[in-house]
């Protein structure tokens, strides 16, 4: 067995690197990864180098968490899983120790061992890796390994719909349609809403909005969105019960501000890398500004959503990616007119 993981040897520079085979330990499977999703994060890190940047200038830099394959090796003490089983993986191991995770809330466990970052910087753009049984589920029949891939960030959607109480009967506002947008759309969907209008400002990322269950869409370059939403037609004085901010963008949480209802819930879902200026006099009336962070307990359900053709992730997929062609993979994510074509990518590491 070789194997052999991506690099990020400066940004915007992989290298595909022979490495050892990792041993598991005795609770953890040896993963042989099908498939990786490229979330933002990763095609940020890409771009620019890691968010928290490794204190040691040695440290290698591997990207990728949302993967899905096959095991093929187990530590003596597994018991849940077998050779060939497909599985995916929760790609943070919280410490199960602090006082977040003794009450439920592992997810902003501030000692999480969280794939991707620091302190390991452990990607998954690699043939094999070694995982904690705990934070592995099996791959229902049915779903692809494609499929599972994309449950990580399914849940950050489900995660986030759930928090702020998405149900029939809400009206319910998503400002960005890129991936996570889409997968707060299905999951607001999957949980009963229907009254959902989708806002982008590309046309490509409405069309599917629409046809994965939007009510409506706005494109936000054609139409004044905040006038269109609070029109007589729409929402009016009352406004809207819950937006999501899904494009981390101040013009966009600042266009929340002016649409939510009184007693309303803003959810703050998309990275934020600038203070955002609120006027807190628009939403003195009770508004809750919630921000909502990867997931916790959700891969469960987020399995079952997708499994049961609740949750669409397989048409978010617009580019499939080799191993091999993986810096290329990359690179069509920072150009800027290949990205706006780009919905969801992924990579193929083996069938
Ligand atoms: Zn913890």
């Amino acid at each position: 067995m070789k194997n052999s993981e991506a690099i990020l040897v400066t940004p915007k520079h992989f290298e595909i690197q022979e490495c050892p085979v990792p041993e598991p330990k005795e609770n953890e499977i040896l993963l042989k990864v099908e498939y990786v999703g490229m979330c933002g994060s990763d095609i940020h890190g890409f771009e620019f180098g890691p968010f928290i940047p490794p204190k040691d200038p040695n440290q290698k830099i591997g990207l990728g968490h949302e993967v899905a394959g096959e095991v093929a090796a187990i530590g003596s003490k597994v018991t849940k899983f077998k050779v060939g089983d497909k599985v995916l993986i929760e790609p943070g191991v919280p410490d199960n120790t602090c006082d977040y995770c003794k009450t439920g809330r592992y997810n902003i466990c501030p000692g999480v061992d969280f794939m991707a970052t620091q302190p390991n910087y452990k990607g998954a753009l690699t043939q094999y890796m070694t995982h904690p049984e705990e934070w592995t589920y099996h791959i229902p029949e049915g779903m692809t390994t494609m499929e599972a891939a994309l449950v990580e960030p399914a849940a950050v959607g489900m995660h986030a719909a759930i928090l702020g109480e998405a149900r029939l009967g809400k009206s319910i506002v998503i400002l960005g349609a890129g991936t996570i947008g889409l997968m707060v759309l299905q999951a607001c969907l999957s949980l009963g809403a229907t009254d959902i209008t989708v806002v982008d400002v590309i046309e490509k990322r409405l069309d599917l909005a629409e046809k994965l269950g939007a009510k409506r869409v706005i494109n936000g370059k054609e139409q004044d969105t905040v006038a269109y939403l609070r029109s007589e037609e729409l929402y009016g004085d009352h406004g809207v019960e819950l937006v999501f901010e899904c494009g981390g963008s101040v013009f966009l949480a600042q266009q929340a501000v002016q649409i939510v209802a009184r007693g309303g819930r803003i959810m703050m879902v998309g990275t934020q890398s600038k203070p955002v200026p609120i006027d807190f006099l628009k939403i003195n009336r009770e508004v809750t500004i919630q921000t909502s962070f990867r997931y916790c307990n959700n891969f469960p359900q987020t399995i079952e959503a997708i499994a049961t053709g609740k949750f669409n992730v397989k048409d978010m997929v617009t580019n499939i990616y080799d191993y091999k062609d993986v810096q290329q993979a990359f690179e069509d994510a920072i150009d800027p007119v290949k990205k706006t074509e780009m919905i969801k990518g992924v990579v193929k590491v083996s069938d």
